[in-house]
């Protein structure tokens, strides 16, 4: 056996017993309003909105409402029938009573991949003027999507209402309608904008200046304000974001701020030091003086000479490896001097790791 325990549809509006006509209707418009889904943000509007549309459907009709009074129930049993949103309707008529504050959207954000830049332009920071297709108002219709006294023609699929409704078990489920994405109407074909077949937007080629500051990062994204697509009402426009490609150099490495040069050296200028070219952030060539005795690990610091840094604070370094490079000799002659050499001149790593190592074999 079910029972139900009725509500009180009195409760709900917040009205007394002997409410009149007027009081109900005044209770049920501000109510309504208050927790219609489309405007409230509150979690359980749509469940009230359900609420205060039963209590009205019931109290509002005379016949109805002596019924309840009289039994605690109405004629068709313990929930009243109406459609929520078609009792709405034909309080405030077709007119939306929030079409004064209509709910604004901004346009739509647009995206540029890539805008690919020079790795010395990363240093110094660049202009770059692009171009891009940004959705715009069509000029014809003013964003209408129509000619000018184009008749609306009710939509068929959802009666006008703009939504549909879709039952699953106990829940029912309000969608926008999808014939008419639920605006309620459609037009003519022959009557839609020629400019823009009824978009209410036209993509136009637009010309922007791209201001890219001194240190930017490989695939950072540069954001421009209000230069994305236009709102198809009175909403800001979106906005434009540019990813940046920075190109490789052969020369230069980048490692966050810091700048790495490779220079290879010869054995003998490692060993007697020399004086060697590097390429620098600034496009220019530089000197720098190799120290007598440089060894593979050694490094050389240009102090502040990498990247700046794009949010302020101290620039990165210039960091200058050296490759030594180790030739291949095939002349035995030479390659006896160097033995030779070699032994008369053990280093002080080559002695320790030997020494070091043996400990370990004596322990054996
Ligand atoms: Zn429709
Ligand atoms: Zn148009």
């Amino acid at each position: 056996m079910r029972s139900f325990k009725m509500k009180n549809y009195y409760e709900i509006l917040n009205i007394a017993k002997n409410a009149s006509e007027k009081e109900i209707k005044e209770a049920y418009k501000k109510l309504a309003i208050k927790y219609h889904p489309d405007k409230s943000k509150a979690p359980n509007a749509e469940q009230k909105f359900k609420e205060v549309s039963e209590a009205f459907d019931v109290l509002g009709n005379p016949k109805k409402r002596k019924h309840y009074d009289q039994f605690g129930t109405t004629k068709q049993g313990p929930v009243a029938n109406g459609d929520p949103f078609d009792i709405f309707r034909s309080i405030f008529g077709g007119s939306n009573p929030f079409s004064g504050r209509k709910q604004v959207s901004r346009g739509p954000n647009i995206n540029i991949e890539s805008l690919e830049i020079d790795f010395f332009e990363a240093y110094t920071g660049t202009k770059k003027t692009i171009t891009y297709k940004r959705p715009q108002k069509c000029p014809t219709c003013k964003a209408s999507g129509v000619k000018p006294g184009a008749k609306k023609e009710i939509c068929t699929h959802c009666g006008g209402k703009g939504v549909q409704i879709q039952s699953q078990g106990f829940f029912t489920l309000q969608q926008p309608c999808r014939v008419c994405s639920g605006v309620g109407h459609k037009f003519k074909k022959e009557d839609l904008c020629s400019g823009c077949s009824g978009a209410k937007v036209k993509k136009v080629e637009t010309e922007i200046e791209v201001d890219i500051p001194p240190g930017v990062f490989d695939s950072a994204v540069i954001r421009i304000a209000g230069k994305g697509g236009d709102s198809l009402n009175s909403g800001p426009p979106g906005d434009l974001f540019i990813k940046i490609k920075i190109k490789g150099n052969p020369l230069l490495e980048r490692v966050g701020l810091d700048v790495y040069s490779e220079v290879p050296l010869s054995v003998s200028e490692a060993i007697e030091g020399s004086k060697k070219e590097i390429l620098t952030l600034d496009r220019t060539i530089k000197q720098i003086e190799i120290s007598a005795g440089t060894q593979p690990t050694s490094t050389l610091l240009l102090k502040g000479a990498g990247f700046p840094d794009v949010r302020g604070g101290a620039k990165g370094n210039h960091i200058v490896k050296f490759l030594i490079e180790i030739p291949a000799v095939a002349d035995p002659s030479i390659l006896r001097n160097l033995r030779q050499f070699e032994k008369q001149n053990s280093t002080k790593k080559r002695r320790d790791y030997a020494i070091l190592l043996n400990e370990y074999s004596s322990n054996a």
